[in-house]
């Protein structure tokens, strides 16, 4: 019998990306997925450090295999962003983990488990060699993420990432042509290109050239990407938005605070005014999302109300918001003292004033399509392998989901397969999902018949990403 592994994962796309690779590279030297981590000789916890909670969340989950540890001898491995940035504590912390394995290090994971050991460091920009994705791994789903940059050379004030993921570099773009080929080979419809920084992206073409290059892959039919800063906005990608068909219209812009005095303390290098001007030349139709973090060091009632003014007057289709966490070598911990820390009470009751404020603008925009068709890349369907990634609010008795070209998820009945393109009628709405009835197919997807490779992840969403 051979050894088989088990990964945990916390955090953002890009950790699910890493898994997956890791997880082709245990493939490769011989190990297979387990089921659960019951029945694993490894585990593997990939982790996730942008808020506390995250990592509280770690070591409770580590607590537990440890108890699986000391009954049957399984051997623990830590990867991602705590492995990174805080290696020292969280040996301290979790002496019985038996390897610990930074970002840039993903294909020594089969090394590591067998030899033990730390390998955190950044590896330098000429060195760095992106990991190759396996398409097989992606067999049987529409969708796939393919990494085109990874780091970041910004410092915003409350952000752990430079410290995690090390200085930008960007995957040379015939690389990120030929593996996004090679996965519309095995049936995957659409794309997203990700990365901590991504329009910032600079692989021998700027990110809009990128765009035009992936579209020109014959076959694939759609194209999304994550995260952007709005510093790297230029208006080059915003004519992607009206002249590249294959290119969705959803775009997530994290803004973080709507008062240009937090921005500032924050490091997020725009005004307010700057923001807006930027998002003001998207076309009408892209659906706009953001990231809002509140309870922010100094913030005051002031602050807050610009905040809230902005966000009122502001569009956007959906919002990830985000209490304050204090992080470890950021600018605004060295400053909590000076800036002064806002009350959790009062941090809350202002997260909650926004997430009321959203959520009745979502909610309004989702009713608003019931009666009407909305085109559906379908994710989960009648040929369903099933994976555990059903969003949520699936009932039992809709027949498949999938996403509409402005990422809202949409269930439906209908014989629609994975990778087949719909159109859906909503007939009811609610805060997370439409759901409708399947109308027709817009374009069916060549059956990918042989079962997808499975991998043992399981995801615990921590961030937008
Ligand atoms: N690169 C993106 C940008 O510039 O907007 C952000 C990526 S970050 C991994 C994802 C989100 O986590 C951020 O947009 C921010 O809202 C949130 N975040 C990061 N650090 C945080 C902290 N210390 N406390 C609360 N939220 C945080
Ligand atoms: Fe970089 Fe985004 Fe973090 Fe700022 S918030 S440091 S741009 S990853």
């Amino acid at each position: 019998m051979g050894r088989s592994y088990f990964i945990h994962t916390f955090g953002c796309q890009m950790n699910e990306s890493d898994s997956q690779r890791m997880g082709e590279a245990l493939s490769r030297a011989g190990w297979s997925a387990a089921g659960a981590a019951e029945a694993a000789d490894l585990v593997l916890v990939n982790t996730c450090s942008i808020r506390e909670k995250a990592e509280d969340k770690l070591f409770s989950a580590l607590g537990r295999y440890r108890l699986l540890k000391s009954q049957r001898g399984l051997k623990i491995g830590v990867a991602g962003c705590v492995a990174s940035s805080q290696t020292e504590r969280l040996l301290a912390r979790a002496p019985f983990v038996d390897f610990v394995l930074g970002p840039d290090h993903l294909d020594k994971v089969p090394e590591l488990a067998d030899r033990g050991g730390v390998e955190t460091d950044f590896l330098d920009t000429e060195q760095y060699l992106f990991p190759q994705a396996d398409p097989e791994t992606s067999r049987g789903r529409a969708t796939a993420f393919v990494t085109a940059m990874k780091g970041c050379d910004n410092v915003c004030s409350f952000c752990v990432v430079p410290y995690t993921r090390g200085r930008e570099v960007s995957r040379p773009y015939a690389e990120v042509v030929r593996e996004i080929a090679s996965l519309v080979a095995v049936g995957v419809r659409e794309v997203t290109l990700i990365g901590q920084n991504v329009n910032s992206y600079a692989g021998g073409c700027t990110f809009a050239e990128l765009i035009r290059r992936v579209a020109s892959v014959p076959g694939l039919l759609r194209i999304r990407f994550t995260t952007s800063h709005p510093m790297d906005l230029s208006p080059e990608l915003v004519r992607c938005f009206h002249d590249v068909p294959q290119l969705m219209p959803h775009f997530h812009l994290p803004v973080q605070h709507g008062a240009d005095t937090v921005l500032q303390r924050m490091r997020r290098k725009y005004t307010i005014g700057e923001y807006q001007k930027r998002i003001g030349a998207l076309p009408e139709h892209v659906a706009l999302t953001s990231d809002i973090i509140c309870g922010f060091p100094g913030e005051t009632d002031e602050e807050h109300a610009e905040n809230i003014a902005f966000l009122s007057r502001t569009p956007y289709d959906n919002l990830f918001s985000f209490l304050y966490s204090p992080r470890p070598h950021t600018g605004a911990i060295l400053k909590l003292a000076e800036w002064g820390e806002v009350p959790r009470e009062t941090a809350l009751r202002r997260l909650d004033e926004v997430q009321k404020l959203q959520q009745a603008r979502t909610l309004r925009r989702h009713l608003d399509r019931v009666g009407s068709e909305v085109e559906v890349l379908v994710e989960g369907g009648a040929g369903f392998a099933g994976d555990g990634r059903s969003p949520k609010g699936r009932s039992s008795d809709a027949h498949g989901f999938g996403r509409s070209r402005e990422n809202w998820t949409v269930h439906f009945e209908g014989d629609a397969n994975v990778g087949d393109l719909i159109e859906v009628r909503v007939q009811s709405a609610s805060l997370v999902a439409l759901r409708g009835a399947q109308t027709k197919v817009l374009d069916r997807a060549e059956a990918t018949a042989a079962p997808r490779r499975r991998l043992a992840v399981v995801n615990a969403p921590e961030c937008c990403g």
